[in-house]
């Protein structure tokens, strides 16, 4: 009876001893299992820190931390950077929600990949911003191939909810060691001379020269002063005729945007449009012009001068935003003239890659009663088959057919072969440019419509169109 408690009491000891045992495995288990997993998010962690999780792509921390490291003290590499922005990507997050813009992005990285070396870096800096550092390489004629191949794989279409879509990329490239010894110089240079590319007509590729900031810096004061220009409704509209060639008959006007700045004088619309249209003020300067032609018509048909329509110019930037010809139809909505009486000039642009989009976007505008033109027509890319399916009435002639047309072979049978098809798809034909009575008459013999030119006025003030009507009727013009 007596062993009785000693047997329990070794009982107690043993499975002391067990337990003992047990809970140091279980607390070796467990530092081992935090250890380990400590490990595993620490890895994850540091994926996390380098790279993007769109694209999986490495980002900007671990573009920074590469290029610093190959900068170290002593080390003197030879590489370069491209600094590459997807040119209207905006519009396809718009239009395609950003489910669609994701797919996009990630296809660009994979095009990117693609397009250079495994040893190379390929990183998404952020938003449709993607920077390349290539190591090494031989020579800017090689330079320029990559960037080549990185314009035509990045340009290619991609398909996204059942519609192909494509965006060109602009490449600004600057290179080590000539454009910077350290990774912010090089990466603020090849940025600057990728914006240089984005002003000039975007998809294409750039090396950085001196001098590229003090322009971009001139460029975003231009822009600043153009906001309160729009602001303080400092942009006024003036108006060059469209006649009739074979009767001289004024059919209608254009309208073209004038701005007057204190201290610059005349800035020409050939640089604030472009400025307009990067910054986003274009569809500010487009609501403003309209806004200015229904009132001058208004005011025109109050004093009885006889002013049909008046053609706006548009450039396809404006027609992609969206809700853009509701917007255009409230403000015809609140002015007493009809929309007939308003006629879109589009010119077409190369960065403009979504024709399905523009096309939508043009027959809503005819649906609301107002007529379109084609810009420009020979000198871009509008496609003669495309023109069949476009909700347009009429094309407008490029001038530098117009020029070249009476000394120049090429020039000539263009124009006469644009003015054929015209006629064949019941288009009306607008010369522009026409400088001379022999332009002129070559034009009417043609079959062309109208023209529109120095020759038959240069763009006037509103005050000034009355005169010119009255002058006109009276033979004196
Ligand atoms: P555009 O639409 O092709 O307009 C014709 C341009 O040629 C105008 O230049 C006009 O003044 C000029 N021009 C007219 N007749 C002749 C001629 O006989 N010879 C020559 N050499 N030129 C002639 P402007 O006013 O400087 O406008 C330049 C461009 O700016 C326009 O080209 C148009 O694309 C754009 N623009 C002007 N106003 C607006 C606007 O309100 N909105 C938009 N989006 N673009 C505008
Ligand atoms: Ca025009
Ligand atoms: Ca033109």
């Amino acid at each position: 009876m007596q062993s009785f408690p000693s047997m329990a009491a070794s009982h107690v000891v043993v499975s002391m001893l067990l337990a003992a045992v047990c809970s140091a495995a279980l607390v070796l288990a467990l530092v081992a299992w935090r250890r380990a997993n400590r490990k595993r998010k620490g890895k994850g962690m540091a994926f996390h820190a380098w790279h993007d999780p769109l694209t999986g792509l490495p980002n900007r921390a671990y573009v920074m931390h590469e290029l610093n490291g190959m900068f170290a003290p002593g080390e003197r590499p030879s590489l370069a950077v491209l600094f590459i922005d997807l040119d209207g990507f905006k519009a396809i997050n718009d239009i395609h929600g950003h489910q669609g813009g994701d797919l996009f992005l990630r296809a660009v990285g994979r095009s990117l990949r693609q397009s250079v070396r495994e040893r190379d870096i390929v990183a998404r800096f952020g938003g449709d911003e993607f920077v390349v550092v290539l190591r090494r390489y031989s020579g800017e004629e090689n330079l320029s191939r990559i960037c080549r191949k990185v314009l035509d794989l990045v340009s290619r279409p991609v398909q996204v909810g059942g519609e192909l879509l494509a965006v060109s990329p602009s490449i600004g490239v600057a290179v080590a060691p000539r454009d910077g010894h350290d990774a912010e110089t090089l990466l603020r240079n090849a940025d600057a001379a990728m914006y240089s590319v984005k002003e000039t007509g975007k998809a294409d590729f750039r090396f950085y020269v001196e001098g590229m900031h003090e322009l971009a810096r001139e460029r975003m004061a231009l822009a600043l002063d153009l906001r309160q220009a729009l602001q303080q409704d400092d942009i006024e509209v003036a108006y060059q005729p469209k006649r009739c060639l074979r009767s001289g008959q004024v059919r209608g006007l254009e309208a073209l945007a004038r701005w007057n700045h204190i201290t610059r004088g005349d800035v020409p619309p050939t640089v604030f449009v472009p400025v307009a249209e990067r910054s986003g003020l274009i569809h500010a300067l487009g609501e403003t012009v309209l806004r200015r032609v229904l009132a001058q018509l208004a005011a025109w048909d109050i004093e009885g001068v006889p002013v049909s329509y008046v053609a706006i110019n548009l450039s396809l930037h404006e027609l992609t935003r969206p809700s853009f010809v509701e917007s255009l139809a409230a403000i015809v909505a609140l002015s007493p003239v009809d929309p007939s009486r308003i006629r879109f000039e589009l010119t077409e642009s190369s960065q403009m890659r979504q024709p399905e989009e523009s096309v939508r976007q043009m027959h809503a505008l005819r649906d609301q009663g107002f007529a379109l033109l084609i810009d420009d027509f020979g000198a871009g890319f509008w496609n003669l088959g495309h023109l069949r399916e476009l909700p347009v009435g009429t094309i407008k002639i490029d001038q530098s057919f117009v020029r070249g047309g009476l000394h120049n072979d090429a020039d000539r049978q263009i124009t006469e072969a644009i003015v054929r098809l015209a006629r064949k798809l019941r288009l009306e034909t607008v010369a522009e440019g026409v400088e001379t009575a022999d332009q002129a008459n070559w034009l009417r013999d043609l079959g062309c419509d109208v023209g529109q030119g120095f020759y038959f006025a240069h763009p006037m003030p509103p005050a000034a169109v009355g005169g010119y009507l009255e002058r006109l009727a009276s033979g004196l013009a």
